[in-house]
């Protein structure tokens, strides 16, 4: 008998969210408004960032950032291979250039030294001149939820005059030492697509501590019109209005906003269901010799990360479970991998293909494969198996055995 089909990923749409958007829609208020305004003050009390900017995507956070701090034709800025189109795209939109970082083979987040190494090497180089480096940002991507190596990346950072910019499209809610992701860097970054920790369908939320960046890029998101705008049809606006730069349409609407309210209130309740998903799949795979499991601290070897699972110092949201297959003790590749677990009836995905495979950037920058090892060598035996808090346990069950039985079968 077929058994049903277990998708990658599912969002946990409940009775709240369905309430939420009826309250919105009937108010006659659907774009940016209260509920809007609402949704950044608890989302920034959650996090504990003096600001909250809502925006209708990641993508346009990042793009509002980067803008915010400044860059500008011909600048540079520095982001890991192995992440979304999102995070390098953005830089071209200045026509600014994504320079890109091998990532920690075990964490698969960007690895700190590698930045440091080519900092130093373009200064010996005098591809920039002492001071005047093109190099003015670094965007941290937290893979998969697990926050990166942030005070080796904030030293780095203050040594050599760069801002952050973190993606935290993964990592909400995550911390860092005990401090939130959206409090670390400069500025940070969330995704609230269909697939995230928390979804609006389609949205973002920018967290900054800085009044500056923040009123920047509250005015940059709504048209360059100066503050408020949205309040130009309610009983508090006026009509009358000045636009101070040319901005972008990245508000997010009240209906989307509505549907984040009710996900925040079980923001945290979800995060364990995740965490407790990666435990039963850790406990599963932990002894598999042909699977790793995925590494949860910041370490130099797979043997270590085993001794230390799950450390303090790293909160992570379980955004993904990604396992990576250790080939040769297999007689098939990845793909097969994936193909085998789709005839099982298990969905699963690969984050990421890394960037400087992509035509895009291989072309325009002349990358090879082997110029980031570390990401083409996990690209080749990673998968992204099912985890999201909707998921029964019964599904659990069955990835874990699914996982299993190809193992078995295709042992070398
Ligand atoms: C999903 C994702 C984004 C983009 O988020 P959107 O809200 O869809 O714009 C950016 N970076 C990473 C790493 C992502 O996974």
């Amino acid at each position: 008998m077929q058994q049903k089909f277990i998708p990658f990923t599912l969002p946990l749409i409940e009775e709240e969210e369905k309430r939420e958007v009826l309250e919105v829609l009937e108010s006659g208020w659907i774009t940016t408004g209260p509920k809007a305004k609402q949704f950044e003050q608890e989302f920034a009390s959650f996090v504990g960032s003096k600001h909250a900017i809502a925006v209708n995507s990641c993508t346009a956070a990042l793009h509002l950032a980067l803008e915010a701090i400044g860059i500008q034709e011909g600048d540079e800025v520095v982001i890991p291979s192995m992440t979304f189109a999102a995070t390098a795209e953005v830089v071209r939109y200045f026509k600014a250039r994504p320079v890109l970082v091998d990532t920690n083979p075990y964490t698969l987040n960007i690895d700190p030294d590698k930045i440091e190494d080519l900092l130093v090497r373009y200064k010996a180089s005098g591809v920039s001149k002492k001071n005047s480096s093109r190099v003015k940002a670094i965007i941290p991507v937290h893979f998969a939820g697990l926050p990166c190596d942030m005070d080796a990346i904030k030293q780095l950072a203050e040594r050599h005059k760069l801002r952050v910019i973190e993606d935290a499209a993964h990592s909400f809610p995550a911390t860092y030492n005990g401090r939130m992701v959206g409090t670390l860097g400069d500025i940070t970054c969330f995704s609230f697509y269909a697939t995230k920790t928390i979804t609006t369908g389609e949205g973002g939320m920018i967290t900054t501590d800085n009044d500056e960046y923040a009123s920047r890029m509250r005015i940059m998101s709504l048209h360059g019109i100066s503050r408020d705008a949205w309040k130009r049809y309610s009983s508090e606006g006026s009509w009358y209005y000045e636009i101070t730069a040319p901005g972008f349409k990245y508000n997010l609407t009240d209906i989307a906003a509505a549907i984040g309210l009710a996900q925040l209130k079980k923001a945290e309740s979800m995060c364990m269901r995740r965490q407790n998903i990666a435990s039963i799949y850790n406990e599963a795979f932990r002894d598999v010799p042909e699977i790793e499991i995925p590494v949860t601290n910041e370490t130099r070897s797979w043997e270590d990360s085993k001794v230390e699972q799950i450390e303090d110092k790293y909160g992570h949201s379980w955004h993904l479970y990604v396992i990576k297959l250790n080939l040769e003790k297999l007689t098939i590749d990845r793909d097969q991998f994936i193909e085998e677990l789709k005839g099982r009836g298990i969905g699963t995905s690969v984050h990421f293909i890394p960037l400087h495979i992509h035509p895009y950037y291989r072309d325009t920058y002349g990358y090879k494969p082997q110029d980031f090892p570390n990401a083409y060598d996990a690209y080749k035996r990673i998968i992204s198996l099912p985890i999201y808090p909707k998921m029964p346990d019964e599904d659990v069950g069955r990835v874990v055995g699914a996982v299993k039985e190809v193992v078995q079968k295709n042992r070398r």
